[in-house]
């Protein structure tokens, strides 16, 4: 079931041309592989080369961003591991950002930090994408919603999910307008709200705009593709697992990055894992993930995965089975 590529090296600061040979290659390459004339809709794979030539180009010249060379080399490799579902859990340090994919529709959860927003753009570039269902801000800290306003200049959003909550920070006025500019209204999703990504049901598992403690107004969403479930707790901390009751999972996003204001007893005798999957930087000042939790979670047996130690965490599914791989792509833009 799990299957694991090998995950070594770090960030290569890699020269333009470079990273416009690296990217020609992946998209040749990850077209045919891939099928994505499906995916894109586009008309060519001249166009989509061009553009994401043409997003380097503005992006990435004379700035700090670097790009990860096997983190692009690396796409190739997800092509073929690809079910019909496919979930990629990006190693954007200490925040989130995850990317479900299914029949040619995408879901994106959270868009790391503010640095984060370049790299997480040209990785969607490279895998073809240019529309995003989906965009979902679980709440509103920097490390959820960094990146979102990039997504949102640089792809067709179709949807934006945001709690409902004010919120004073210049992150979050970027989003918002961002948002306007880009002609989307966000949207507060009711809880039980169900929504389709391809043939992956979605559904709203938690939102509290009203609640004072910014992560306890986190969007929670469970995903089911077939027998596989999938729930992605965001920063969703205790009191949000004891307000509901909840179903058995395949794959935990643990909430809060493994912090211990989150993953209770209780929350893991009811979903029940088979793999946790922790988002967190390497060395991160908050501890994550917190002793607590990795107890907990070795004491049920459950298979962890940790972006900070991992990179990249990708699980494919096909509706009866799933499979677990982790590369080298790092999207931390520090
Ligand atoms: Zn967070």
């Amino acid at each position: 079931m799990s299957k694991k590529s090998k995950s070594s090296g770090k960030l290569l600061v890699i020269k333009i041309v470079a990273v416009l040979c690296i990217i020609g290659l992946s998209l040749g390459f990850g077209f045919s592989q891939v099928g994505l004339d499906k995916i894109i809709e586009a008309d060519s794979v001249d166009d989509i080369l061009a553009s994401a030539q043409d997003y380097i180009k503005d992006n990435f010249i004379d700035s700090k961003d670097s790009i990860n060379q096997e983190s692009l080399e690396s796409m190739q490799d997800l092509a073929e591991v690809d079910g019909e579902l496919g979930i990629y859990y990006f190693d954007v340090g200490q925040a989130d950002c995850t990317l479900v994919s299914c029949d040619g529709e995408y879901m994106l959860i959270d868009a790391g930090n503010n640095e984060d927003g370049n790299l997480i753009v040209a990785q969607l570039i490279s895998m073809g994408i240019s529309k995003v269902k989906y965009l979902i801000g679980t709440h509103p800290h920097e490390d959820h919603i960094g990146g979102l306003d990039d997504v949102l200049k640089n792809f067709e959003v179709e949807n934006l999910y945001m709690p409902d909550i004010e919120y004073d920070s210049s992150t979050y006025r970027n989003v918002i307008s961002a948002a306007k500019k880009s002609g989307v209204t966000s949207v507060a999703p009711k809880l039980g709200h169900i929504f389709y990504v391809g043939e992956a049901r979605c559904e709203i598992m938690g939102i509290d705009s009203d609640n004072e403690e910014t992560n306890q107004t986190s969007i929670i969403v469970e995903t089911t593709h077939g027998k596989n479930k999938f729930l992605f707790m965001a920063d969703a901390e205790i009191p949000n697992e004891e307000k509901r009751l909840w179903n058995d999972v395949d794959v935990l996003k643990v909430g809060h990055h493994g912090s211990s204001t989150s993953s209770s007893d209780d929350f893991l005798e009811q979903t029940m894992p088979e793999v946790a999957v922790i988002s967190c930087g390497e060395g991160n000042s908050y501890g994550h993930p917190h002793r607590e939790v990795m107890a907990a979670l070795k004491d049920s047996d459950v298979q962890i995965y940790r972006t900070d130690t991992q990179g990249t965490i990708h699980v494919s599914s096909d509706g009866k089975t799933y499979e677990i791989s982790t590369f080298d792509i790092d999207l931390d833009g520090e």
